[in-house]
């Protein structure tokens, strides 16, 4: 019986711990050039693992690992596994991550193909399916439901959950065109009092809209307390120029004597 590392050994173990030269011949048999014996730890009753440095380039840290076993009432010693393996800070490749998690926003181009997971929470579906199930006797009935239709989402196989449209509202809110943005700090008036300010339909009109202002946030989701300077309430200043200055009178020089500029330099130089 052999106590190594408070783990107790049932056989010889010593044979296995002493048999460094086995394990580093397994290594140059396989063609590797190990370096210092690092360590031996038992595995289990009839298995010890030696460890390598390896030298290895890009392998900063890797050990090579051989396991030697032993077998009862046998004097042989069998090279059980030749490995390389991570030591204590090794050089290590990031953990993987699935491509659907490292995708961010702006990520899609054109061409791309971005699939939303069959359970993504920001989508459920849709309880009515108007394929085929609706007919018309007139275009015009056909426009009127149509128009009806979209609005409820119907023709569509997935609709925005619940849990899509507040994750939505929270982005658009703490976002660039958010209340809480700096633009809208500065701004005298709100979105909702804007002749530019399309309000969106369905549960997000009080909060949200869509701006049509080529000069502002034009095509882009606003809350409807963001604003900016383009709002049609504002007023043109008075006169010409830049409404955020003062106009510049060029014609008012301020004369200084060449002399007195080299005395000024001179002195300076001294
Ligand atoms: S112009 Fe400015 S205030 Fe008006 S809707 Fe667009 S962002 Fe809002």
């Amino acid at each position: 019986m052999l106590h190594t590392g408070g783990v107790t050994l049932a056989f010889d173990g010593e044979r296995l711990l002493n048999a460094v030269d086995v394990a580093r011949a397994a290594l140059v048999d396989d063609g590797q050039q190990p370096g210092k014996h690092l360590d031996a730890s038992p595995e289990g009753d009839w298995a010890v693992t030696h460890y390598f440095e390896a030298d290895l380039a890009g392998y900063r840290g890797w050990q090579w690992c051989v396991v030697l076993a032993g077998a009862p009432e046998s004097d042989d010693i069998t090279v059980s596994e030749v490995v390389l393996l991570p030591g204590e800070g090794a050089l290590l490749a990031p953990a993987w991550v699935p491509w659907n998690q490292r995708v961010v926003p702006g990520d899609l181009s054109p061409g791309d193909m971005l699939a939303a997971d069959t359970d993504d929470v920001r989508l459920v579906p849709n309880q009515v399916d108007t394929g085929d199930e609706f007919r018309f006797e007139s275009e015009d009935d056909a426009e009127e439901f149509g128009q009806i239709a979209g609005e409820l989402g119907l023709g569509r196989r997935r609709l925005l959950s619940p849990e899509g449209r507040d994750e939505a509202a929270q982005r658009w809110y703490d976002g660039e065109h958010g209340p809480h943005s700096d633009m809208a700090a500065a701004a005298t008036y709100h979105c909702a009092t804007c002749g530019f300010y399309l309000p969106l339909s369905g549960a997000l009109r009080p909060a949200f809209g869509v701006c049509a202002n080529e000069y502002s946030a034009d095509g882009r989701v606003v809350a409807a307390d963001y604003g900016c300077g383009a709002h049609s309430d504002i007023t043109a200043p008075s006169g010409d120029g830049s409404p955020a200055y003062d106009a510049y009178d060029d014609g008012a020089l301020e004369i200084v004597s060449v002399a007195a500029s080299a005395d000024a330099g001179a002195d300076a130089t001294a």
